[in-house]
């Protein structure tokens, strides 16, 4: 049977015209996906974990869904400050089921860093574009901290620099294309200006754009590393551009001052607008469920970022990071939703993690479900099992399963539900 138009759930550009043939519950040819999403089409679900597991004295022992949920909640509940992680990878509504959870426990709710949280706190006039908008009228694309050619593959080729669109009828002859990066990347292979900055120097390179768009010469002859001739080759491109699509990666989270960056990246936004330009910023959001992680914890916290439920008052603070947390111990029992802790936290935060109850939930077989307490596998999102996830623009997406899952796995969105109304 041939199924069209099914959203690729690999990364967070959800690109929704896959087309699937399925026989006998296999997937014998998927058309359309990258070879990041034709990875997760045909071979996850062969590589997946199969059975509930609880850790035991003398080793694993598989259990039912069931017994593993019984178990579960059992360390929730007497748990006095559990961490609950993750969302990045879940559907919309499992990440609202997570902090509602948090909250009921009087926890801690947290996720991966994500490029979206630091974007989300900045002036919403830079933010809300579509990237339908971008593939219409975007002549002039910059890509800073990003390398979509490695994450996000069709995003240049389905949107922002490869086809034709309203203001841009060459389709990549219409468009300019920066990349900024401390390091050569393939992305700089299709762009007219290879940006190489000096590490840690962000904020001085947008503020030497924006002096040089207002016909102010830096008094040396460069500027974070980048010669002026170069700075004053984008500025000739860049004045007649009409839309001005930024697109920010997480190499921007690596700089030494990341809010500066950000602030100085808002400011050369900002100075393009007044000029007349349409200006947008969006983030490459990092997982497939990056960017509503970051908008359900902001509607639902005030904030896109980890969120402490067991102060009283003010659930927002520094020290309410799941790895500031695990490291002062001030957490006694963990939920990890479809997170690889031992890339996501610091070795400190893994150690203690690894001292206290652990429930896992994934689709993959990683470390981290390996080590779980009571570990529970889950049906592939968007392949066995449906709901809706948010796209980097912020575009929800419905998800089209297609397989049926094998009865020893769990439905992510039902064992959260059955989990917090047993608690
Ligand atoms: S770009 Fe992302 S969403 Fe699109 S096919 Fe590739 S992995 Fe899937």
């Amino acid at each position: 049977m041939e199924i069209e138009g099914v959203p690729c759930t690999s990364c967070s550009l959800l690109c929704d015209d896959i087309v699937v043939d399925v026989r006998d519950n296999t997937v014998t040819r998927v058309l359309g996906t990258c070879s990041h999403g034709t990875k997760r089409f045909k071979e996850l679900v062969g590589a997946r974990p199969m059975k509930a597991a609880i850790a035991e004295q003398g080793g694993l022992k598989e259990v039912s869904v069931d017994e593993a949920l019984e178990k579960a909640a059992e360390i929730l509940k007497v748990a006095k400050k559990p961490l609950i992680y993750g969302g990045a990878n879940s559907t919309n509504r499992t990440v609202e089921l997570l902090v509602k959870l948090a909250q009921k426990l009087r926890g801690l709710y947290d996720s991966s860093a994500s490029i979206c949280h630091a974007l989300l706190d900045l002036d919403p006039s830079f933010l809300g574009a579509r990237l339908d908008d971008i593939l219409e009228d975007a002549d002039f694309i910059l890509y800073w901290g990003a390398d979509p050619a490695e994450t996000h593959l069709r995003h240049a080729s389905r949107y922002a620099v490869f086809p034709r669109g309203r203001s841009t009828p060459m389709g990549r002859e219409s468009r300019i294309v920066a990349v900024v990066d401390v390091r050569e990347t393939n992305t700089m292979r299709i762009a007219q200006h290879k940006v190489l900055l000096r590490p840690g120097s962000d904020a001085e390179l947008a503020r030497a754009l924006r002096d040089l768009m207002f016909s102010k010469t830096p008094t040396v002859g460069e500027a974070a590393g980048v010669t002026l001739r170069d700075l004053s080759s984008i500025i000739k491109d860049l004045k007649p551009a009409t839309y001005v699509a930024m697109f920010i990666g997480r190499g921007l989270l690596q700089s030494e001052k990341p809010e500066e960056a950000l602030s100085s990246m808002a400011e050369l936004a900002r100075s393009l607008l007044e000029l007349g330009k349409k200006v947008s910023i969006m983030p490459m959001a990092e997982y497939v469920n990056s960017m509503g992680q970051a908008l359900i914890t902001k509607k639902l916290g005030g904030a896109p970022r980890a969120l402490d439920f067991s102060a009283l008052k003010e659930h927002m603070s520094p020290e309410a990071t799941a790895t500031c947390q695990l490291e002062r111990e001030g957490v006694d029992a963990a939920l990890i939703v479809k997170s690889e802790v031992s890339e996501e936290l610091t070795p400190l935060a893994v150690k203690a993690l690894m001292r206290i109850p652990t429930i896992v939930l994934e689709e993959r077989a990683t470390w981290t479900f390996s080590n779980g307490k009571v570990s529970v596998p889950l049906s592939i999102m968007g392949v066995e099992s449906g709901g809706t996830v948010t796209r980097m623009d912020g575009v929800e997406v419905k998800l089209k399963p297609f397989l049926k899952p094998p009865a020893s796995v769990a439905d992510e969105e039902v064992f959260l539900e059955r989990l917090s109304s047993s608690l």
